[in-house]
Formats: structure tokens, sequence, C-alpha cells
């Protein structure tokens, strides 16, 4: 489907482009039935998979679900036909923030307001276990009050990944923004590399121009590994100073967060919202309450399965075949507590103990020794939409037979009544909500 003036799944009127990115067109749109504006980002889905980049926008919407800021971009939901992926944001009317930039540098309460929202949005975020790496005034946009809406997660990384590996990949933007240690390809922090961008950041917005600029890449990459930047003369000291902090090109001396929210020119005019907990996540995690997601630890929810679900495609030939396959993974769209409870149910019967464990996890052990050790199953259950959830099984120990078993006469007949079977003969070419 074209997606230029068309209508979305009968839901969305497509309205003009407002901006490309680099595997993706974002348009603005019209919800139909409440008139109200959106943003739609189209992904093609074969060229994605063909760049290899299924995994970051499964990561982005992950990361979209699993962060919610009053300064971020919010997804509302994922939609996917045959080619394409949709993904339906609130629009940010007041667009990009370098666009205010590119006309010349901002008065200093207007940019310590958008920094100080700037880094309670991004503080939030590392709290969640997610870092942005690509944090960058294209990446920031404003709504229509001039408040800051983070963007572009997850898509962003490939730009980060790509970097790492040289100096060749320059094609892929301008690597301003980016910290001494990612440029260099160490292991990185990814709570102080996006410090260091949050520091550039400032810096172009009391300036209005970049700290670390040369038209020979090689002397850029060594002033940014060195941190040899000149402040303009109107930039007050207690700003400079602010900024000296942050661009310290050795991360572990790097002023951490929670220092430059107590910096007191950080903390000028700040309103008690933007107390370090003020932050309001609407969706908790499905299991623990408070859960602080490891770095690093990749979330499981599979945007293959998401789509080749939406593409009609039958997901794994799951509770269908007759062979047991070693990993269980379905669709329901029932709640996380109906799944929770259900799983709990199915372990009862099955005779294991289930321990609750971090981001909607379970795990399942046997009380008895079997062949190999008694049988262990890891759960996860990721939520895609409030009432549509991807639960995972896997056999995390014991012997494979016993488990296939298990599997075969039990759960699977047990989780039956949970399963949302995809009919791929029901679902027309083009569409398949998603959440
Ligand atoms: P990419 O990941 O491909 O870089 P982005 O998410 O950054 O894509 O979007 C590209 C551009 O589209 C942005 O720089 C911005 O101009 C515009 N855009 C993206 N999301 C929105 C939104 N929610 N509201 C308004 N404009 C947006
Ligand atoms: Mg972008």
């Amino acid at each position: 489907m074209d997606s230029k003036g068309g209508v979305l799944m009968q839901r969305y009127e497509f309205g003009k482009l407002l901006g490309q990115g680099t595997f993706a067109k974002v348009y603005h749109a019209r919800d139909i039935k409440n008139e109200e504006s959106v943003a739609i980002k189209v992904i093609d889905k074969e060229k994605s998979v063909k760049v290899g980049m299924m995994e970051q926008i499964e990561r982005e919407i992950s990361v979209m679900k699993r962060v919610r800021h009053p300064n971020m971009v919010q997804l509302y939901e994922v939609m996917a036909t045959k080619a394409k992926i949709y993904f339906v944001m609130e629009f940010a009317r007041g667009g990009e923030l370098f666009h205010k930039v590119a006309k010349g540098k901002m008065r200093e309460d207007a940019a310590r307001n958008v920094f100080q929202q700037l880094i309670t949005a991004v503080d939030f975020c590392h709290s969640r276990g997610v870092y942005h790496r690509d944090l960058k005034p294209e990446n920031l946009l404003l709504d229509e009050q001039g408040n800051l809406k983070i963007s572009d997660f997850g898509l962003s990384a490939i730009a980060e990944s790509k970097q790492q590996d040289g100096l060749l990949h320059t094609t892929c933007g301008t690597p301003a923004y980016v910290s001494p240690e990612v440029i260099s390809g160490r292991r990185y922090d990814g709570a102080k590399a996006d410090i260091w961008s949050c520091g550039v950041i400032l810096y172009v917005l009391l300036s209005g121009h970049l700290p670390f600029h040369d038209s020979n890449l090689m002397e850029m990459y060594r002033k940014i590994g060195k941190a040899v930047f000149k402040c303009p003369n109107w930039v007050t000291p207690d700003a400079r100073n602010l900024i000296c902090k942050i661009l310290d090109p050795n991360p572990n001396t790097r002023i951490s967060i929670s220092k430059i929210m107590e910096n007191s020119w950080f903390r000028r005019g700040l309103k008690s919202k933007f107390s370090r907990s003020g932050c309001i996540s609407t969706r908790e995690p499905i299991l623990d309450t408070d859960t602080k997601a490891e770095p690093s630890k990749p979330t499981n929810l599979n945007a293959f399965e998401i789509i080749s679900l939406s593409a009609g495609f039958d997901l794994s030939g799951l509770f269908k075949g007759s062979e047991p396959k070693k990993e269980i993974k379905f669709t329901s769209n029932k709640t996380a507590k109906a799944i929770i409870s259900k799983l709990e149910e199915v372990a009862t019967r099955v005779k294991m103990k289930v321990t609750k464990k971090d981001g909607g996890r379970l795990r399942f052990d046997g009380l008895r020794e079997g062949r190999k050790g008694v049988v262990s199953i890891d759960a996860g259950i990721f939520e895609v939409g409030p009432d549509f959830h991807l639960v995972e099984m896997k056999k995390a120990n014991g012997d494979t037979l016993e488990y296939e078993k298990l599997v075969k006469k039990v759960i699977r007949p047990c989780l039956k009544d949970i399963v949302w079977t995809l009919q791929g003969e029901q679902q027309t070419e083009e569409t398949q909500f998603l959440t």
C-alpha cells in the first residue's frame, strides 16, 4: 500500500511527509475516529531485513513500549502489512529542535529548560536500562508548547554500531555527538555515552554551533578524543563549568546524571516537577513493579514474530504440529495477569515450582530429579499491547525428552485456552492490528 494520501487500516488518514530517516519515512496522519494528529513512521520490511535492521526495529518497539515519559515520543500502536511496518506515534507538532538551533543559539533560560527536560528523560530511560546512544538535535522534537520529545530509539543504534568499526562509515552522519569511548570502539558504558551527547547538545543550544568540528574527519575525531573545544564568550561561567564536567573524555571521571541534577546552573528555575522521581510511567513492567532492567540485556520481544504474525504467516506451527518444539512461543490476547495465573496453574499440574523474576519472566523448576537433574523451564511474557502478549517458554535444564513429554502431554493442552492462535487464512493480505 502506498501510504501517501492513503488511509491505513481504515483508521488513519495520511498527510504530509514530516521527515525522512535513514530507513523510514515519517508522515503526519489523522486518526479518523477523533480527528487527532499522529505521526506514522513507515518502515519498508524488505529493505530492513536486507540490511539486517529487524533487530533494531524490534528494539525500537520494545524500547518505546518500555519507557513512557512526558518527554519521549509515545508509541501508540504498531501495525504491519506484508510489506511495511507502521509505528503510530504521538505527533510532535513543534518539529525538530535542530531547526530552532540552526537559526542560532538559544537564550540561556530556554536552553536550560530544554536541557533539564533532556536530562530528566535520559535519566528516566537509564533507570529502565535503556540507552539512547544517538542523542542529537535531529532526534529531539518539540511539541506545541515547546516541550521536548525525544524520538528515534533503536533504529538509531545502527548508526552507532557502524561507527564503531572505524572511520569509513561516515555516511551515516556526523559523529559530532558521539563520545570518545564510543568512537574508539572500546566497550563503553551506555549511560556515560549518553551523558556526553547531552553535553554536546547543551553546548550546541548555548552556542549555536558544534563543539567539535573540523572539515578533516581525523582531526575531528582527535578533537573529540581529547575534548578540545572552546566555549564562546557569551556562555556564562557556570554553564561553561557544567559543559566541561560533561565533556570529559574520560568516562570514569565524567559527571554522572545525578551530579548534573545537583548542579546549581542546572537547577536554576527548576520546578518541582523535575524532581528525580517525578517521572511518570503509566505502564508498569508486567511482573515486577520495580524492575530495573539490566543494561545490555535485550528484551525478547521479537519483531520477527510480530511481523510474521501480521503478515498472516503461521507463527511456528505451534499447537498444531505433532512434534513438540524445544521452545514454545505463542501470542495471547489475555492480560498479563491471566497469563501468569494460567502458567502457575500449569506449573502445579506438572508439579513444578514457580519463581517470578525480573522483566516478566518466570522460572519453573521440577521437584524431582530426572535423568539429567531436574527439568527447569524459563518463561517470558512480553507485552506488545495492553491485551496482546508474546509468551515464550524454553527448557533451561534437564533432560530434553522428559521436557518434551511434559510439553506435549500437559503444558500444551493446558495452555490452549490462553493461546490466540492466528488463523492465517482469516487475515487479509493487507492488515492485521498488532496492538
Ligand atoms: P529515523 O530513525 O529513520 O532517523 P526518525 O524517527 O528520526 O527516523 O524520524 C525522522 C524524522 O521524522 C525526524 O527527524 C522528524 O523530523 C520526523 N518525526 C519523527 N517522529 C516524529 C513525530 N513523532 N512527530 C513529528 N515529527 C516526527
Ligand atoms: Mg532520526
